[in-house]
């Protein structure tokens, strides 16, 4: 799904971490083990942007990735607004797959007999 990056601060021991992953999920103190700390801010990583010489290269997290971004190449454009605007639209793209998935999955344990 979308790769995002996180950065926690826990409400016991008041350490900061950061944790990249493929959802804004609570995670546990890496150092006192308090349980389900939010995320205090959330960084959208799902696309980036490669500056090459004359052109920008588009990446965008696959809507499968799940423990790793799966970054995979869009295209090459001459402008850095239309590598943008191509970015922001295969993102919104890659999320509509995603939840498509999602509910295909619920889908499909919901018909399984108990
Ligand atoms: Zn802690």
């Amino acid at each position: 799904m979308a790769w995002i990056l996180n950065r926690y601060q826990c409400y016991r021991c008041e350490l900061v971490w950061e944790d990249e992953w493929s959802c804004m999920c609570d995670d546990d103190c890496p150092h006192c083990g308090a349980r389900h700390c939010s995320p205090l801010e959330s960084e959208d990583l799902s696309g980036y942007i490669e500056k090459a010489p004359s052109t920008f290269i588009v990446y965008v997290s696959d809507a499968i990735a799940s423990d790793a971004p799966e970054y995979f190449e869009v295209g090459r454009y001459r402008t850095e607004r239309t590598a943008k605007a191509v970015m922001t639209r295969v993102i919104r793209r890659e999320w509509n797959r995603a939840l498509d998935l999602f509910d295909a999955e619920i889908h499909q344990a919901s018909s399984l007999p108990s």
